[in-house]
């Protein structure tokens, strides 16, 4: 018999109940109230007391209501269907609806149990196997959806049945394992508590090449790996979102799961209007069919927010189990940690910094340890590629969200209100942000291999430009124009013209959006070469001037399409300035 208990305590989204019988830590129930059910998780277990969040409004929800118990976590259905839907932290498909909201105590299934998939068997009757090995592929949209043995099976098994090639709903069933404990059936689809990182793999090595985004300020500066980890923090405004949005239409990834923890509820209903708009520019079809939209509607509490990170990393893991490159973005996290900050408060825990729970450097960490490229227990690769934005109060990058995460991701790419003033986009600091992933020996050699040899190299003869650029505006800035020598006005403008022709890129612009890395590589060689002369310029005037003409040049070149005559062209015109003024 499953436990029950009856509520004894509410504080807004905390509820306590009194139990009959065990509860464990994570576990879900539900709340009988006028006649619905609301769905809780268990967070905290004292004796016969259990602490639940409850993810809906407890608006009506008085002492002595019932409360059930299910014996299982907060789990997310997986199987063919996933791709182009949207989901909130529950998943519930968000699509099925008129507008973006559910009726209280309304859940509704996460795939569609009448379509039918074409599948092909691609193991034997006979053949081992254990947990995430494929049995079978099914098309979802273009991309191969392998359907693997459930991740829950422990040991080994024999395929005693499997499913001929043909149509299947994913409720049928499709194979018959032997085991230990006798025959089991398998469908396309599964459950898997989300809390709990899929471990089925052979080995989780280092990272040990890119992902391009077709970003320069990121390819270019600080590349991120695929498989890797990286966060964009910054203040309100400068473009967390419209980066993410660039890297998820850009980025080399088969998959890709969107985590919106909308700062404002207009921007979750954005994202359900724009996203299945874009178009891919890799293959020309629509974006959405190989992406998964995981938002909180505005009128869902807090405690959601905390199960859509959660339910968009399962996802992504399972993707990956099928040897494909999955990227997750998660648009704000830092209104995930507030929930956890909420729900602590409300249990009354000793608050750390910022009152903030006292693990949320842990929880943050564990939780970015869930992404990397792992070696499939077949020798095949699969990866998640994780970037999160974290939205600091007021642009304070000491608070403890920021500092946690720093911690954790190893690409740091920070927005700065200073640039975005200056409409300087994307608006990310390029003294302060850093790509940990250049350090590796394994990354380096990539690069070496597939860009140009000692590229690391010259991408930190940029950044020394760029640091030389900013010293001597700060030198003009106090000794006057007059005041330093000529040599003081190069430096500066040189780096403006790293920072106009590099790092700035209109993420609007239908050319200028998408650098492939190929195209960066161009760019920078000829911005490099031009940063390694020395100039002869009468006075500060006009080496500002001719700067700018340069740079004026350079940026017709990047709305450009790459080599076209009329890139061409402007190219000719900046060689023609370099040959007259340089020495
Ligand atoms: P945040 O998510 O940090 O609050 P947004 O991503 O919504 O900020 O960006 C705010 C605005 O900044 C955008 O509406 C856009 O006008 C401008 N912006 C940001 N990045 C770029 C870019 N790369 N190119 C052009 N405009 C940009
Ligand atoms: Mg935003």
């Amino acid at each position: 018999m499953a436990t029950s208990g009856i509520i004894t305590g509410i504080v807004s989204n905390l509820v306590t109940v009194s139990c009959d019988g065990p509860v464990s830590q994570n576990e879900i129930c539900y709340i009988s109230t006028q006649g619905t059910k609301l769905m809780a998780e268990v967070i905290k277990v004292n004796g016969r007391y259990a602490s639940i969040q409850v993810f809906e409004s407890t608006r009506g929800v008085k002492n002595g209501d019932r409360v059930e118990f299910t014996d299982k976590m907060l789990e997310v259905t997986l199987g063919p269907g996933l791709l182009s839907s949207c989901y909130d932290g529950l998943q519930n498909d968000l699509t099925t609806m008129t507008g973006v909201f559910l009726k209280r105590g309304e859940y509704t299934p996460a795939l569609d149990s009448e379509k039918k998939w074409a599948f092909t068997p691609e193991a034997s009757v006979g053949d081992t196997v254990e947990a995430a090995d494929w049995l079978g592929e099914v098309k979802e949209g273009w991309l191969p959806h392998k359907i693997m043995v459930p991740f829950s099976f422990k040991g080994e098994y024999t395929i005693k049945w499997l499913a001929p090639a043909g149509e299947y709903t994913v409720n049928d069933k499709i194979a018959t394992l032997t085991g230990e404990e006798g025959d089991v059936d398998v469908t396309m689809c599964q459950k898997w508590p989300v809390k709990v990182a899929i471990k089925c793999y052979k080995e989780k090595p280092r990272p040990e090449r890119i992902m391009e985004t077709g970003v320069r300020v990121i390819d270019t500066l600080n590349p991120i790996a695929e498989g890797g980890t990286g966060f964009i923090p910054g203040p309100f405004g400068c473009g967390k979102t419209v980066l993410q949005h660039a890297i998820a239409k850009q980025g080399d990834a088969d998959v890709i799961v969107m985590a919106a923890c909308g700062e404002r509820a207009n921007e979750v209903v954005e994202i359900f209007t724009e996203f299945p708009e874009l178009i891919d520019p890799h293959t020309g079809r629509h974006l959405m069919e190989r992406t998964t939209i995981i938002c909180n509607t505005s009128n869902m509490p807090v405690a959601a927010r905390e199960a859509s990170v959660y339910t968009a990393m399962t996802i992504c893991e399972y993707y990956r189990a099928m040897g494909l490159k999955v990227l997750l973005l998660a648009d704000s996290t830092s209104r995930w940690a507030q929930a956890l900050r909420e729900m602590s408060n409300r249990m009354e825990e000793l608050p750390g910094a910022d009152a903030f729970p006292v693990d949320l450097s842990a929880i943050i960490s564990n939780f970015y340890a869930r992404a990397g490229m792992v070696v499939l227990n077949n020798g095949k690769r699969g990866s998640v590629t994780f970037i999160g934005t974290v939205s600091p109060a007021g642009g304070n990058l000491k608070e403890p969200v920021t500092e946690s995460t720093k911690k954790a991701a190893r690409c740091f790419y920070a927005l700065e209100q200073n640039r975005a003033d200056k409409k300087r986009y994307p608006s990310v600091n390029p003294i302060d942000s850093y790509s940990k992933y250049l350090e590796y020996p394994e990354i380096a050699d990539y690069l070496d291999k597939t860009v140009e040899h000692g590229w690391v190299e010259k991408v930190n003869r940029t950044k020394n430009i760029i640091r030389k650029g900013k010293d001597a505006a700060d030198q003009i800035n106090i000794l006057g124009d007059d005041g330093v020598p000529m040599s003081y006005h190069e430096m500066f403008w040189k780096s403006e013209l790293v920072d106009f022709v590099i790092l700035q890129q209109d993420a609007f612009d239908a050319i200028d959006a998408l650098c492939p890395l190929e195209r960066q590589r161009y760019m920078l060689d000829m911005v490099l070469d031009i940063c390694a002369k020395e100039f002869e310029f009468e006075d500060f005037e006009e080496c500002a001037a001719k700067f700018k003409e340069m740079i004026n040049f350079f940026r017709q070149m990047n709305y450009s399409e790459f080599k076209s005559a009329q890139f061409e062209i402007y190219k000719a015109e900046i060689e023609k300035l370099v040959e007259q003024y340089g020495k």
